[in-house]
């Protein structure tokens, strides 16, 4: 790739970069920007050629965990029955099966060369966690045996005590546990200096409280169940079959090179860029999206892949984003505490695999201003191995009409913890992207589609008529037609649409955990079908004749209740912010209008009733999540200010002191000159100067009452400020000679691949 900014192909006479390197020594940034550009175009491959011929993809598929079948060949039956129980139908673990399966468990991953063992876990800062430790224990003649016990296995102490607590847990009592999660397999993590074995585990205090991102999934998976399991009851379905939630997150994200990631402090440090002027060419022409694949980036699909496998993680789609050097990734579906554990992996070994290949991946939602961020749309349905899917809309009215109680249980809980979902995607980075015309708007809506949204109005309009002539079976929805597999076309620009036999919630950042996200949607769904379970048994006192006249009473009156949160139009018009105003759906557009959801009392109550997170739990997320939001914001503020001051403006005044010094020389010799340039560059850099200083007062000269005062401060003061001062430096970007500009511009590293 040649490009005009190569030090070998200077496009002026004298060589710009080569006077870079003499006139302006101190300018080793603008030179390593130079260099970056040239190892790109220079990178070779560090690793020799998968060969998938030779080790089929479906060989490896799993040969990294430990999985139910090597289980079954190597623990008693009675063992293996036992755990299958737990995994499958939610019975509690008998604690002493861990004494056998900790010695299988040991002997296979020694076999695959473990050498130390880790607890996993996944603590509030949203990362994932592991505390190493060695399988060998002094024999006490000087030798050492390999030790794993029931005990190691179930239970471990890692002294976590830095991780954010929210005031559950000060460091003087700093225990905190971590506990095997059976329902997730451990799995064999690779080095090429030896392999650990891995265990999944819940991370709680010591008084039991949740610490971490995974039990209150496990829990609000178990609350979601409970309440399933009455209404397949009414409809006669009694067998017990678990129903799990299930999740397949699609995982966008960008990647370039490294050789500018790491000539970029705001990346590196921020993950996104703080500055940056606009390239001449975006993604107007939408010629990446679901493009071929560049060479260097399907290698690096190809291997992540590969590496997935071996994790039994079903990695399913890969294409071109709509964002030049976007990409996107998605597995198949798996029961939700099973993909939240698998979405944490993927974004682990993207990274780790970019690196082979030169590259940085990057997850942030929002990495180059003026393109499309990333998010994760997580697909959600519930479903069990008796029932299958519960939300596929199925052939025959019977089945539409338990179909139609799990949908419109969807709706009501929706509808009325809107809040609450617009807070479990609220972070600093998602900010950027919600309500950006890119990605759903900041007012939660749902998206039906033209067939179901036709159906339950035919529901609200005829349905009560029919249920009072009749009262039979199908009454109300015999007049129901079949509904297609997909109930409907796409929308793009709904936060939470129907797609055919799964819910698409959209609006979740690219860089989140998933678990925050699936226990609201469970939590929020259990509580709906509780109340729709209620009022169908209550008004069916044990009479399954008596159940269609009730679900068509239920289903009237959720629909006449809640139809305001449905919306099938274009959601990134203005006229439906003003719609949605009208309909008095909330529209809260920052992370720091929508956390204190967490705080209402309707929330509060929500997760106690279902044993998902107690109220102290709660509070202490609240307070993780805003303190996060602060200290996002304070570093990229931070940040920003440095390279504004140490980069960009002496960048600025080497360029203006060049100027100025041709139009002195220009003067000297008698010519006519024009200081048009000379001006504009020095007007800038006065912008840029003043805008630092305001920058500067509105990080350090405040104080606030609270944490959430303080997180809106950041919000309405530092941020604005801070974009106060790339406004001035991107306009710069575009009048300062190029080679003496510090950082990687926007077309470098977005089309220099
Ligand atoms: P589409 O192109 O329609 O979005 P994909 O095949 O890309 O379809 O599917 C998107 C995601 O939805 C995948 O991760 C897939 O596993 C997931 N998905 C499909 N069915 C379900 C389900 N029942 N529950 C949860 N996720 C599902
Ligand atoms: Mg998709």
């Amino acid at each position: 790739m040649s490009t005009s900014f190569s030090p070998t192909l200077s496009s002026n006479g004298s060589g710009s970069a080569a006077a870079a390197g003499s006139s302006y020594a101190g300018s080793s940034h603008a030179a390593a920007r130079m260099a970056a550009i040239s190892a790109v175009t220079s990178w070779r491959p560090i690793s020799p050629p998968l060969n998938f011929s030779e080790t089929p993809a479906q060989k490896i598929f799993g040969c990294n965990i430990f999985s139910r079948a090597e289980m079954k060949s190597r623990l008693p039956k009675p063992i293996y029955k036992s755990l299958v129980k737990t995994i499958e139908a939610g019975e509690k673990l008998d604690p002493t099966v861990a004494e056998i399966v900790s010695v299988a468990m040991k002997d296979w991953a020694i076999e695959r060369g473990a050498t130390h063992y880790a607890h996993v876990f996944f603590p509030l800062t949203g990362l994932t966690a592991e505390k190493h430790d060695s399988f060998l224990a002094p024999d006490g003649e000087g030798g050492a045996v390999a030790e794993f016990s029931g005990k190691a296995l179930i239970q471990g102490e890692p002294d976590g005590s830095s991780f954010p607590t929210g005031g559950i847990r000060a460091t003087f009592e700093a225990r905190g546990y971590t506990i095997w999660d059976v329902t997730s397999p451990a799995y064999i993590l690779e080095n090429p200096n030896g392999t650990t074995l891995c265990i999944p585990t819940a991370f709680v205090s010591w008084t039991g409280e949740a610490l971490d991102k995974k039990t209150p999934v496990l829990r609000s998976m178990q609350a979601l169940n409970k309440q399933a399991q009455r209404i397949l009851t009414l409809f006669g379905h009694s067998d017990g079959a678990f129903v799990a939630s299930t999740a397949g997150p699609e995982q966008e994200y960008f990647l370039i090179d490294r050789h500018f990631y790491f000539a970029r402090p705001d990346l590196f440090t921020c993950g996104r860029t703080l500055f940056g002027a606009k390239p001449p060419k975006g993604q107007e022409f939408e010629d990446h999206y679901f493009g071929a694949i560049p060479e260097r980036v399907l290698g690096f699909m190809l291997e992540t892949e590969r590496e997935l496998f071996k994790l039994g993680i079903p990695v399913k789609t890969r294409h071109n984003e709509v964002a030049p050097a976007q990409y996107e990734i998605a597995p198949t579906f798996e029961t939700a505490n099973l993909a939240a554990d698998h979405q944490q992996l993927t974004m682990i070994t993207m990274k780790r695999i970019a690196e082979k290949y030169g590259m940085a991946c990057l997850m942030h939602e929002k990495p180059f201003a003026g393109v499309n961020g990333s998010g994760k749309h997580v697909n959600w349905s519930l479903g069990s191995k008796s029932q299958g899917n519960l939300l596929d809309p199925g052939e025959t009215p019977h089945e539409n009409a338990q179909f139609l109680v799990f949908c419109a249980a969807v709706i009501r809980a929706v509808h009325k913890f809107q809040g609450l979902l617009r807070a479990v995607v609220a972070t600093a980075g998602n900010d950027h992207r919600l309500g950006a015309n890119e990605a759903p708007p900041a007012i939660i809506s749902i998206f039906l589609g033209d067939q179901l949204s036709d159906v339950f109005k035919q529901i609200k309009t005829g349905g009560a008529k029919s249920s009072m002539k009749g009262g039979t079976l199908t009454v109300g929805v015999d007049v129901l037609p079949p509904l297609p597999k997909d109930a409907g076309d796409r929308n793009r620009t709904s936060p939470f649409a129907f797609t055919g036999n799964r819910f698409e919630f959209r609006a979740v950042g690219s860089n989140q955990s998933i678990a925050g996200p699936l226990v609201a949607m469970n939590t929020i769904v259990a509580e709906s079908l509780d109340f729709c379970a209620g009022k169908l048994e209550a008004a069916t006192k044990g009479n399954p004749d008596a159940l269609h006249g009730a679900v068509q009473s239920l289903l009237t009156e959720i629909i006449n209740e809640c139809e305001s949160i449905v919306f099938n139009g274009d959601g990134y018009s203005a006229a439906w912010h003003a719609e949605a105003a009208k309909r008095g759906l909330l529209n809260m557009k920052t992370a720091v209008d929508s956390l204190p959801m967490l705080d209402a009392p309707e929330v509060k109550a929500l997760f106690a009733k279902y044993n998902v997170l107690s109220e102290r739990e709660l509070k202490s997320r609240l307070d993780i999540y805003l303190e996060q939001y602060c200290k996002t914001v304070r570093v990229e503020a931070l940040q920003t200010y440095e390279m504004a001051k140490t980069l960009l403006f002496p960048a600025a005044i080497r360029y203006q002191n060049e100027l100025a010094a041709t139009c002195a020389n220009l003067k000297l010799v008698g010519y006519e000159f024009d200081t048009d340039t000379l001006d504009k560059v020095t007007e800038l850099v006065k912008c840029l100067q003043d805008s630092c200083t305001v920058l500067d007062k509105a990080l350090h000269d405040h104080s606030a009452a609270n944490l959430l005062a303080e997180a809106q401060h950041f919000c309405d003061e530092v941020i604005p400020a801070m974009a106060t001062v790339r406004k001035y430096a991107d306009e710069l970007e575009t009048w300062v000679a190029d080679d003496l500009w510090p950082l990687p511009t926007y077309q470098e590293m977005l089309f220099i691949k």
